[in-house]
């Protein structure tokens, strides 16, 4: 079975600006690109040392609130890994709203996913200034594998995939 088919693998174009420009941004490795760092719309770092671990590294933590269910959830920082943990209450197709734990703060939306259920991409900003729009984004639907990776907004690499839950 081929590993990336199952986990999805997000493609970054072969452009050296674009690489050097994501690895400004702490957007590390090749085969195994991960991030060190993103930042909730107030600034709050939301990977920690103590965080949920994904192969050694600390993952990111979020506060996902559905409709009448809430959890901590942490997911893996490497991007091709659609790993996570927490949730379990969560259904397939449920909207989230995704928050900072720290601050309560709503991620930002950065705009429309093509899912089927109408879901919108939100933004973990690689910036302590969201403004700038440099960020790893991912649909707020508990299940959609779909997400990318932008830099000032214009979207430099998504995921192609077959996800299975
Ligand atoms: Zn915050
Ligand atoms: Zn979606």
């Amino acid at each position: 079975m081929d590993h990336f088919d199952e986990e999805g693998k997000l493609i970054i174009p072969d452009k050296d600006s674009i690489k050097n420009e994501l690895e400004k941004r702490g957007l590390i490795g090749k085969e195994d690109l991960h991030v060190t760092q993103v930042y909730c719309p107030n600034g709050h770092e939301m990977v920690m040392p103590d965080n949920a671990k994904f192969d050694g590294l600390p993952g990111i933590k979020l506060f996902l609130k559905g409709e009448n269910k809430e959890d901590i959830v942490y997911i893996s920082p490497f991007l091709n890994k659609r790993q996570r943990t927490g949730g379990d209450d969560f259904g397939l197709g449920d909207k989230l709203e995704v928050r900072c734990p720290v601050c309560n703060e709503k991620m930002r939306v950065i705009g429309p996913c093509d899912c089927q259920w109408n879901g919108e991409y939100v933004m973990l900003s690689l910036d302590k200034n969201p403004d700038n729009r440099n960020a790893v984004c991912f649909c707020d639907i508990w299940g959609c594998p779909k997400g990318d990776v932008r830099l000032a907004g214009e979207v430099v690499a998504e995921y192609i995939r077959d996800y299975r839950l």
